[in-house]
């Protein structure tokens, strides 16, 4: 199955503009592009932008580890992850210490 460019910014938690600058400039490649647009091999997409990886490793008390990102919520030295699981519909929320380190004043 391939992805449309919509899919593909929305799989990579990215902007469609992200996606469409990565295919002109050639580091996204593509298995096709016809009148309903480009087709993205996932497996390549992921490869160019990791999957979530902000959020990678969380997992669902159903054991699924395919969570949807529904919002974020940015806070003073971490970032609320609101996640809905794909398998379960259940509600999971996660806490991702942000990387930069604070400077000091
Ligand atoms: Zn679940």
């Amino acid at each position: 199955m391939y992805l449309t460019l919509g899919q593909a910014a929305r799989e990579a938690g990215v902007a469609k503009s992200t996606i469409s600058k990565a295919l002109a400039s050639g580091k996204l490649s593509y298995r096709e592009k016809n009148s309903d647009g480009y087709k993205i091999d996932p497996a390549e997409l992921f490869r160019v932008f990791p999957k979530t990886s902000k959020t990678a490793g969380i997992r669902c008390v159903c054991g699924s580890f395919d969570l949807r990102t529904i919002r974020t919520v940015p806070r003073d030295g971490f970032v609320l992850h609101r996640l809905e699981c794909r398998d379960c519909g259940r509600r999971v929320v996660t806490v991702v210490p942000v990387n930069a380190p604070r400077i000091k004043p």
